[in-house]
């Protein structure tokens, strides 16, 4: 065991490093080579994009088998049908105070700073943005017609309901309900295994997602909208460094930097994936191997999470509302703002937590409050790095609500929280 946690501290030290150094190397080439044809077809459009790419695949593969096996086995483990709908409603109720509190910290700071008197974004890029579903087929569409289909297409939240229904049948099957049990729980096992197989990919993987990024999006872009790029920053930083280690404290008495500490695979990969969808898998293994969260909790307030909370998007829609409306000289009512605060807070209900979906989100909310939705363009060019430094922090809002969930509810074990070691038992036998 010794040599395999050897092993797994390398590989998160691994894929920190790679993350720098793609970082790095992206830069280099962007300020460099990044206009000649040859490094744009196989570089940047070639290899980088087929590694990184292949990447996000694999993660993104894993995450149906992980949401339903572990969700099924951890919801057949509910003896008190009770507690289930005890965890939803506090898991729900946590979700929406962390999103109000981050979409008014961007309003306030969007208020305070104006990032968008004065600003000067060069040419929009304009692209067109697809327009976000209404409440009220999201409501619909939360009801699975068919759980093959919700598997097919990954919608998480119809998939969450079959497998939320399943799991009690399984429970009071008597016999065949105990074979199958039996099965799912051998499968979690086999999954979980799987993530570390793939895991061992992620400093290729990382490495090849952040250098393009960082060679196409290059410093010109962020010319005339610096503040509001700063801001949004700032404000993703507070929200992770300040309301979440508050909150953690508060609500269960948890060393905020031991937990920083033990999400960090995790928030790498959310950094360089972009999507809290295809983190899933990492998350899900970062709470119960390294943080101690069950997986009873985790198995349903993760994929609940990384659907239904998105603090950091929340951030960047305050913010961008502000700058919008700023550099348009528009001036929003009081109610207007209220408006935006629900919108931001409903709005991710229904949205899949996949890269760019913020903006379309934001289309939303701007058309809601009468605001020109081409604004979107003006913060186009800098959204990718906004993009993916945000998701980073949605899935720690996601791990920060579902740890105080699990403390609250004694699905906690301190001493794998306390143990630095935690979570090498993950890797692959042979790694
Ligand atoms: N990429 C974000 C996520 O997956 C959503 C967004 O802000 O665009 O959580």
């Amino acid at each position: 065991m010794a040599s395999t946690r050897f092993d797994h501290h390398k590989l998160s030290g691994r894929i920190l490093f790679a993350l720098g150094l793609g970082l790095a190397f992206g830069l280099a080439i962007n300020a460099t080579i990044a206009d000649q044809p040859w490094v744009q077809l196989w570089l940047l459009d070639g290899l980088f994009r087929v590694v990184g790419e292949a990447f996000v695949r694999l993660l993104s593969m894993l995450i149906v088998p992980i949401v339903f096996v572990s969700l099924v086995v951890g919801v057949a483990s509910f003896s008190d049908p009770k507690s289930l709908g005890r965890i939803s409603g506090m898991a729900i109720g946590l979700y929406m105070v962390t999103t109000a509190i981050a979409v008014v910290l961007a309003l306030s700071a969007a208020l305070i700073f104006q990032p968008g008197v004065g600003a000067n974004p060069g040419a929009a890029v304009a692209r067109e943005i697809a327009a976000a579903p209404s409440f009220i087929q999201v409501l619909i569409d939360i009801v699975p017609r068919n759980p093959v289909e919700a598997m097919a297409q990954g919608n998480m939240l119809p998939l969450i309901v079959f497998s939320v229904l399943l799991g009690p049948a399984v429970a009071i099957s008597g016999e065949p309900g105990k074979r199958i049990a039996a099965l799912f729980d051998d499968l979690n096992v086999v999954v979980m295994r799987l993530v570390g197989i793939v895991m061992t990919l992620a400093p290729y993987g990382v490495f090849a997602l952040v250098a393009n990024m960082a060679a196409t999006t290059g410093w010109g872009a962020f010319a005339g909208v610096l503040k509001y790029v700063v801001l949004v920053f700032i404000v993703l930083m507070i929200q992770a460094l300040v309301v979440y280690p508050l909150l953690l404290r508060t609500l269960s008495g948890l060393s905020p930097a031991i937990f920083l500490r033990k999400m960090r695979d995790a928030l790498t990969f959310a950094f360089s994936t972009a999507s809290s969808g295809a983190t899933i898998p990492v998350t899900l293994r970062a709470l119960q191997e390294r943080v101690g969260v069950s997986n009873k909790v985790s198995s349903f307030t993760i994929p609940l999470g990384a659907t239904i909370n998105m603090d950091g998007t929340a951030i960047m829609q305050g913010l961008a509302t502000g700058f919008i409306a700023q550099y348009y000289g528009i001036d929003l009512s009081m109610s207007q703002y209220v408006v935006v605060v629900m919108m931001v807070i409903v709005a991710s209900v229904g949205a899949a937590g996949v890269p760019g979906v913020g903006l379309v989100l934001l289309a939303g909310v701007l058309t809601q409050v009468g605001l020109p939705v081409e604004g979107i363009a003006l913060i186009l060019g800098v959204d990718r790095i906004l993009d993916m430094t945000r998701t980073a922090v949605n899935v720690c809002g996601d791990g920060v609500v579902t740890t105080i969930i699990a403390r609250a509810e004694n699905e906690f074990d301190e001493s794998i929280f306390n143990d630095p070691d935690a979570g090498g038992q993950m890797m692959p036998a042979a790694a």
